[in-house]
């Protein structure tokens, strides 16, 4: 263990100086060079809507969905200027509509049951496992119980549930699944990349996800005509042949003139930005899981701290890690939190009953049906998150560790005294 400055740390003596993290959690890398050279050739030409092309120029915003499909092996993929565009869209596309009930994860983030509710329907929430994936009994009885046909599934903070028992499930009940990888952009299930086991899978492209351009998103899909009314609902106006992963025009003939335009297009100068980084996005992969795989040995073995095993099915993006405090007050977790904010580590905590800053939980959605869900609370009122951005070194993620380490075991001792 070394001390802020690269020298010895100093002992466990609490009359010594204790060391401090100042790295910043919220700071990105800088755009590559490469991309902000080809963000400046797009405001050189002028041509930064997505349809403005000449001749048969592919454009950016094509270019980067016939990548992103490649990448993702998606027969169709298209760039939208939000992930929480794409989702709504994807629902929209599946024929989702007012007073539909969709199932979705219990413990995610804001634009989830946000999707839901800009269609006009109501999220019905299912129950968390320990593993931070979505409860497969609680989805199964909850499918049964209201009939709902669409799951909107989080792959919360990087966590995959078993996805074969999960589609099986989904087979049993006719349930269509739209994948939110908003926190799996590069991650697979026994190779099989995010977001490419349910009918549509949506991405995020916004700062603080695995490629940044801003805001954007992605959405892919296998299935031409949920595509083409993904493509005419994004705003394509009777432009939708100019897409070079998109159906082929008929599929369209069907759906130009009962689908509405609800405009959410991506533009040329964010898809400049992020073809750069799709193309480096394996090696960031790579990057983060260092610093996960550091920060997650730090923390093994601390008393009164589980880290969250992860399955071996499972390749993951590290861009952030969890962890559970078994059995802790609300009072002790608060202090934790303080005690490591304190010494530069910002930790959010889920069990807080007043939403704060990007953390909420599903009891602060309040236009969805009031929904209890007990075993989710309890894992909840545990549940610790940090992020990992690459401008950590694994340096810094030894740090981390071992302030955390530190303040949760001062935390118990103080409590056993
Ligand atoms: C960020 C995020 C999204 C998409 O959000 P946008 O900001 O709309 O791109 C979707 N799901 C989860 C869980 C997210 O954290």
């Amino acid at each position: 263990m070394t001390g802020i400055d690269g020298g010895p740390a100093p002992s466990n003596s609490p009359r010594m100086e204790k060391p401090v993290f100042t790295g910043k959690f919220t700071q990105q890398e800088p755009i590559p060079e490469a991309a902000i050279e080809a963000a400046v050739a797009v405001m050189r030409s002028g041509r930064l809507h997505r349809y403005n092309l000449i001749g048969d120029e592919e454009g950016e915003v094509s270019a980067l969905e016939r990548e992103f499909a490649a990448f993702t092996g998606a027969r169709f993929a298209l760039a939208v200027a939000s992930g929480g565009y794409a989702m709504g869209c994807a629902l929209r596309a599946l024929g989702v509509g007012h007073g539909d009930k969709v199932l979705s994860n219990g413990v995610t983030l804001a634009p989830v049951p946000g999707a839901i509710a800009s269609v006009g329907a109501e999220p019905v929430f299912v129950e968390t496992t320990e593993a931070l994936t979505i409860d497969i009994d609680d989805l199964a009885a909850k499918a049964e119980a209201t009939g709902a046909r669409v799951l909107l599934l989080s792959h919360m903070r990087g966590h995959i549930c078993d996805m074969e028992r999960l589609m099986e499930v989904a087979a049993a009940h006719d349930l269509q699944v739209i994948e939110d990888c908003a926190h799996t952009m590069g991650a697979a299930w026994k190779g099989v990349p995010s977001g490419r086991h349910g009918v549509i899978g949506c991405y995020s492209t916004q700062t603080y996800k695995h490629m940044n351009s801003g805001e954007g998103g992605l959405l892919v899909s296998d299935d031409p005509d949920i595509m083409a009314r993904a493509i005419m609902l994004s705003g394509s106006y009777m432009l939708f042949g100019r897409h070079s992963v998109g159906p082929s025009v008929d599929r369209f003939e069907n759906v130009k003139y009962e689908t509405p335009n609800v405009s959410g297009r991506m533009d040329h100068l964010r898809a400049a930005i992020l073809r750069p980084q799709l193309a480096d996005l394996a090696a960031q992969v790579a990057r983060w899981n260092a610093l996960y795989r550091t920060v997650e040995e730090g923390l093994r073995n601390t008393p009164g701290l589980s880290v969250i095993e992860r399955p071996p099915q499972e390749s993951i993006v590290g861009s952030s890690i969890q962890f559970l405090l078994p059995g802790w007050s609300p009072e002790a977790v608060r202090a934790l939190v303080a005690a490591c904010a304190a010494r530069g580590v910002e930790l959010k905590w889920f069990g807080a009953a007043e939403p704060v800053a990007f953390t909420s939980r599903y009891d602060s959605w309040r236009y969805a049906p009031a929904q209890r869900l007990p075993r989710t609370d309890a894992i909840l009122a545990g549940l610790i998150d940090m992020r990992l951005p690459l401008t950590f070194s694994e340096a810094d993620a030894r740090l981390i560790a071992s302030i955390i380490r530190d303040e949760v075991m001062g935390a118990r001792a103080q409590a056993a005294e």
